[in-house]
C-alpha cells in the first residue's frame, strides 16, 4: 500500500487549508482534492487527483509505496496522449512509455508518476490533430508545431514541481530520456539525483517520430531496438551526444 489513513488525512488537510501563490509563471497552485486505492495489472496504486486554481485541468498522481518525505523517489512526469495512451497509436511513443513506467514502478519499492494533462506537447488535442494533418503532407512534428505557430515544445512544469512539493516528496530520480525536463523541474526547485533512462524500441510508425525528438528536441533516445525494458541506475545511452552525432547514429 501506499499511504496510510493517517498520511492522507495530513494531506488533504494540508491542502485545504494552504493555497500558495502558485509556481510557474502562470502562478499555479495545484493541491490535492482528493486521494483513493487504485489496485491495477501494474500493481498497487493510490490515485491522487488535484485542484487547480488557474484553468480546469485536472492532474493526476498515480503513488505506489511510501513517498512522503522520501528520498530519491522513482518519478515518471508524463503528459497526456489521447491516441497513444488510451487507443494505442503507433504514431508516437507515450503508450510505451507510460507503461514502461508503471511497470518499473509497480514493481520497485515507492514511485510516482504524474499524469499531466497538457495534450500534444501542451498544444491542445486539436491542435495536435491539425499537427497529425500537416505530418500526412510530410512535415516533421517540430515542423508542424511551427506552421502551427506553436514552440517545439510547449509544456511546462512547474505543476509537476508543484504537485511533487505537495505530495512530500523530497528528492527523485527522474525517468526520462528529456534533458529540458531535468532543467525544467530543477529550475522550480525539484532535487534531482539521478536519471532513470526509459529504453523503448522504435516501431514503423513512429521511427521518423523518435529521430525528430532526437535530432531537433534534444531527446536522449536509444534506436538499437535491443531491448524493451526501462534501464536501471544511470547508464545513460548518448549522454552528451549532441543532436547531430545522435542522428548520424542510426544513419550508419
Ligand atoms: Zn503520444
Amino acid at each position: 500500500m501506499s499511504f496510510s489513513h493517517m498520511q492522507i488525512e495530513e494531506l488533504l488537510d494540508e491542502s485545504r487549508k494552504h493555497l500558495c501563490e502558485g509556481y510557474g509563471r502562470e502562478r499555479v497552485c495545484v493541491n490535492i482534492a482528493a486521494v483513493g486505492d487504485l489496485p491495477s495489472r501494474f500493481g498497487e496504486f493510490h490515485v491522487v487527483a488535484f485542484y487547480n486554481n488557474r484553468d480546469d485541468q485536472e492532474h493526476a498522481a498515480f503513488v505506489h509505496g511510501d513517498v512522503c518525505d522520501s528520498e530519491d523517489v522513482p518519478v515518471r512526469v508524463h503528459s497526456e496522449c489521447l491516441t497513444g495512451d488510451a487507443i494505442g497509436s503507433l504514431r508516437c511513443d507515450c503508450r510505451d512509455q507510460l507503461e514502461a513506467s508503471l511497470n518499473e514502478i509497480g514493481n520497485g519499492e515507492k514511485g510516482v508518476l504524474l499524469y499531466l494533462r497538457q495534450e500534444g506537447r501542451g498544444i491542445g488535442f486539436v491542435n495536435k490533430i491539425r499537427a497529425y494533418g500537416l505530418q500526412d503532407h510530410g512535415l516533421d512534428t517540430v515542423e508542424a508545431n511551427v506552421a502551427l505557430g506553436f514552440r517545439d515544445d510547449e509544456r511546462e512544469y512547474s505543476v509537476a514541481a508543484h504537485m511533487l512539493d505537495s505530495l512530500r516528496v523530497r528528492s527523485i530520480k527522474l525517468m526520462t530520456n528529456n534533458p529540458r525536463k531535468i532543467d525544467d523541474l530543477t529550475q522550480h526547485g525539484i532535487k534531482i539525483n539521478e536519471r532513470l533512462p526509459l529504453v523503448i524500441p522504435p516501431n514503423d510508425s513512429n521511427r521518423f517520430y523518435l529521430e525528430t525528438k532526437a535530432a531537433k528536441s534534444g531527446h536522449l533516445i536509444d534506436f538499437s531496438g535491443k531491448e524493451r525494458l526501462v534501464e536501471q541506475g544511470d547508464r545513460p545511452i548518448v549522454e552528451g551526444a549532441t543532436p547531430e552525432q545522435i542522428a548520424a547514429l542510426h544513419e550508419g
